[in-house]
């Protein structure tokens, strides 16, 4: 349907479904975000999106961040990591991201902190929430957040921002639109827990290619979009 479009069309269609969907929930698509997901594509892609103007960019291995970081090291991107993290590959991102969407551990958290004390820094993050209950999926049981934000509230190095989920796969974005609801509801249900930037409310990092306009409907500052941008992964 799409595949006619040149790669800067099919960027301007995906920014013109954005401000629909925040039109539509009376928001402003300047409150939305869109992370481009470059994972697995290279650092020529990511070039020239960046060339559009598009400027977060998000990775979800530590290797493959920081070898696009070195080739694009002269670009003003914002890079954000978005995939689970490892404890032991803890040092390897501090120093490298402007958003942590998937901090899912109290232990995770004193790691981080640690790693941050060490070298002088602060890290932005967002506590990664599994509503779709599915076993497979990372992030902390919603009627666990509670505990962990409490957990971590010590860390001083670490500034929860808000959180990050990843709907239940769907054929129809109807389906996990309640899920979206259920990470703003657990966001304000615990927001004197976070400290979003400029007084806004917690940020709410939800919906990829297939669900992004029910999410921003639902609230989503920050939607991750990957194959809609990029193309399929293989
Ligand atoms: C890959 C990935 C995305 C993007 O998925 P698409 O369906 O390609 O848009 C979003 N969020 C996370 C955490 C991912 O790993």
């Amino acid at each position: 349907m799409t595949s006619n479009l040149t790669i800067q069309e099919r960027y301007q269609h995906i920014h013109d479904r954005v401000a629909r969907a925040a039109g539509k929930a009376g928001r402003s698509a300047s409150d939305v975000t869109l992370v481009a997901v470059s994972k697995t594509f290279p650092a020529s892609d990511i070039a020239r999106h960046h060339g559009f103007g598009q400027m977060d960019f998000g990775e979800n291995k530590i290797q493959e961040l920081t070898l696009k970081q070195e080739s694009l090291s002269n670009s003003h991107i914002r890079w954000h990591y978005i995939g689970h993290l490892q404890r032991n590959k803890a040092k390897f991102l501090t120093s490298r991201v402007h958003l942590f969407h998937a901090l899912d551990s109290v232990r995770l958290a004193r790691e981080l902190n640690k790693r941050l004390a060490m070298d002088d820094q602060t890290l932005d993050c967002l506590l990664q929430v599994n509503v779709s209950g599915e076993d497979s999926k990372f992030g902390v049981d919603p009627e666990h957040v509670d505990r962990v934000l409490t957990g971590i509230a010590g860390f001083d190095r670490l500034r929860v921002q808000g959180l990050m989920t990843l709907a239940a796969p769907a054929a129809d974005p109807e389906l996990v639109r309640g899920q979206f609801a259920l990470l703003r509801e657990v966001a304000a249900r615990h927001d004197d827990h976070m400290q979003p930037p400029h007084n806004g409310g917690p940020l709410l990092s939800m919906g990829m290619s297939s669900d992004f306009e029910v999410a921003i409907e639902e609230g989503a500052t920050h939607i991750r979009i990957g194959s809609l941008l990029f193309g399929e992964r293989t």
